[in-house]
């Protein structure tokens, strides 16, 4: 072959892949490979693995319709060797090719692959920038450099001017850059979010979750009742109805949780714009449009371009500029193991059991369950960070760790020391009661801090509080907690931290808690 072999690997099913750029179909192969690794280094949630899979495969026909050489390696082909190192230097051997092309990938280890695949496969081998993200490494590297503390809200503003997004001439749409005053209600009463739309699977996808469930039984979670967009077209679709149906209310309901709803007024559309099913400039451009054609309000629009355009391009900034050593940041000293609840749901905390109950059931969980839930309690615990981001990457079908890392070990944990949040997410049970309905059905009673029917997020956010009250004590933002546990009745201070105590001691053992 005098062309040359182009790789796609499982995350990078995109039509405008840079790798696939200049592409020849009269010379040119491309290398798709479903390897048993990547679908093991972590044991990831079977949804995840289904809708990688189907999507490679949906993606290598859309090739092969273009009149596009696919040389496509299946996870079940007895000759494949597991990595995708070992399938580029087989296809290498197979096509003899000029050179190989491929796309930088979303985590530092097979990146860190990549840089010697030349050397191994003894091909020129091109590695090129992904630039379906909406802010180049070298271009936030350039924006990080002068900051002490980076803030994700300018780096947003910057994002807004530079894409045009939400723009009045050189000022933001609508005289402000962020409406979330105007977000984030507490739950009502009553309230039925429009079911979310389903992509019954077809021979493809089938195929795919019976190899699933067959080679990868033990994980968490099950194949069954896998309904994600698998393509361009359905995940465009399926955009077009958030848009349509549950965006104009996006703002006021983001913070809100109901049992039985998991995605309640949020977009579902991480896992498609995480495998490259849609870009997220054209997330942004719809929303944007149905701002401006009078369908959605500017705080629900805004609000929700804030998340894509600030703090998807933010934390994957954050995880390159901040990696290898990201990876064991633990400020917080955290160090307690996960506890087993985490995996089996069987918790008398019904927040967290529900929580549990839908990532187990939909590899998925909206923001605040991930945060104020399953994250905040987490925090408040001190389980160690590393067992925390495993449980992440592990659960959610959207997972991979450019963005899972930086949201677990930053955002949830504050284990990074503030990098990426000036104050740690943590809260007693009075927010979940606000924000839930979780509380009207727990074990325990959200109103109080002390004795064994207290809530436990309560004793455990004042011991939280006491245990870094000297380095919380210069935040500026953490000072009022710190303030208001100075200024408690020593004896309730002691009793609620005997609580807390006598509470992850029952956990640590395996109790039911
Ligand atoms: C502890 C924790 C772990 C998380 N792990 C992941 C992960 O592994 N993969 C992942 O894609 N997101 C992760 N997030 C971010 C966010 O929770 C998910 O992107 C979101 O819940 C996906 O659902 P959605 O598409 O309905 O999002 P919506 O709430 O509708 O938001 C729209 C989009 O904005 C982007 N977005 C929103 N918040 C963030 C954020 N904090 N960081 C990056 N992008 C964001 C996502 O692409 C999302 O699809 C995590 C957040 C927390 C707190
Ligand atoms: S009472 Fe506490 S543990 Fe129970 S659901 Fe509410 S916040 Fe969670």
């Amino acid at each position: 072959m005098a062309g040359v072999l182009r790789i796609v690997l499982g995350d990078q099913c995109s039509a405008g892949l840079s790798a696939l750029r200049d592409l020849d179909p009269a010379q040119d192969v491309v290398l798709l490979s479903e390897v048993m690794g990547e679908c093991t280094y972590v044991k990831h949630h079977p949804k995840k693995i289904v809708l990688v899979l189907s999507a490679m495969r949906h993606f290598a026909r859309a090739l092969e319709e273009r009149g596009v050489r696919v040389d496509y390696i299946r996870l079940d082909d007895p000759e494949n060797t597991g990595s995708l190192r070992g399938e580029m230097l087989r296809a290498v051997a197979r096509h003899r090719p000029n050179a190989v092309v491929a796309t930088e990938t979303g985590e530092y280890r097979l990146t860190e692959d990549m840089r010697h695949w030349h050397e191994a496969s003894g091909v020129e081998t091109d590695i090129r920038d992904d630039d379906r993200f909406l802010c180049r490494i070298q271009e936030f590297r350039a924006w990080a450099r002068d900051r002490g503390a980076f803030r994700m809200e300018f780096f947003y503003r910057d994002m807004r001017r530079r894409h045009g997004l939400l723009m009045d001439g050189d000022g933001p749409a609508g005289g402000k850059w962020n409406y979330d005053p105007e977000n984030r209600k507490p739950l009502p009463r009553s309230m039925a979010p429009p079911p979310v739309p389903r992509f019954e699977p077809d021979d493809i996808t089938r195929d795919v979750m019976a190899l699933v469930a067959r080679m990868f039984p033990d994980h968490f979670g099950a194949v069954d009742g896998f309904a994600l967009p698998v393509t361009h077209h359905d995940a465009a679709a399926a955009l077009k109805d958030f848009v349509t149906t549950r965006l104009p209310l996006f703002g006021d309901w983001q913070d809100t949780m109901k049992t039985g709803e998991s995605t309640m007024y949020h977009a579902l559309v991480s896992t498609s714009l995480n495998t490259g099913l849609l870009s997220p400039l054209e997330v942004c451009q719809a929303a944007e449009a149905a701002w401006r054609a009078g369908l959605a309000p500017l705080n629900a629009v805004e609000g929700f371009v804030r998340q894509i355009l600030g703090w998807r391009e933010f934390v994957r900034g954050v995880y390159w500029l901040k990696m290898p050593e990201y990876a064991s940041l633990n400020s917080l000293g955290a160090q307690r193991p996960l506890p087993g609840f985490y995996w089996n749901g069987e918790t008398q905390m019904n927040c967290l059991h529900q929580a549990i109950a839908d990532t187990r059931r939909n590899a998925y969980a909206h923001h605040i369950q991930r945060l104020m839930i399953t994250g905040n309690f987490a925090l408040l615990a001190g389980l160690d960070p590393t067992e925390v981001d495993e449980w992440y990457l592990i659960v959610f079908a959207d997972a991979y760790e450019w963005v899972e890392m930086p949201n677990v070990r930053g955002m949830a944990l504050h284990a990074d020391g503030g990098i990426m949040g000036s104050k740690p997410y943590a809260s007693s049970g009075a927010y979940i009661n606000r924000m839930s309905d979780y509380c009207k059905k727990c074990h325990y009673d959200v109103k109080i801090a002390v004795g064994e029917k207290a809530c436990p997020f309560n004793a455990l956010y004042w011991d939280f509080i006491a245990r870094h009250s000297e380095r919380f004590g210069q935040n500026p933002r953490m000072a009022m907690p710190v303030r208001t546990l100075s200024k408690m009745d020593p004896a309730r201070v002691t009793a609620i931290r005997e609580r807390a105590a006598g509470f992850l001691a029952a956990m640590d053992l395996g109790g039911a808690v």
